[in-house]
């Protein structure tokens, strides 16, 4: 895995989206979607839209979100 991406797994993230479904990413058994900054724009990470086994640690739903990206965290939200 790139490892820009490792940062942190959230549950809850504010201030972020993503794109059309249509835009979402299939890697392996997830299915990723791209999340986006709402106030700069920037690529934050990624969204889990399906993980195939339940099981592991993250889940559909999650965040996946690129650590030194994040300006300020406190383990459930952004503050841009
Ligand atoms: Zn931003």
């Amino acid at each position: 895995m790139d490892n820009e991406l490792v940062g942190g797994v959230f549950r809850n993230v504010v201030n972020v989206h993503t794109l059309s479904p249509e835009q979402d990413r299939r890697i392996g058994d997830r299915t990723l979607s791209d999340v986006y900054c709402n106030s700069c724009g920037n690529l934050l990470g990624v969204k889990f839209i399906e993980v195939a086994n339940d099981d592991e640690a993250v889940r559909a739903g999650y965040f996946l979100l690129r650590r030194k990206k994040l300006k300020k965290w406190n383990g459930q939200e952004i503050v841009d």
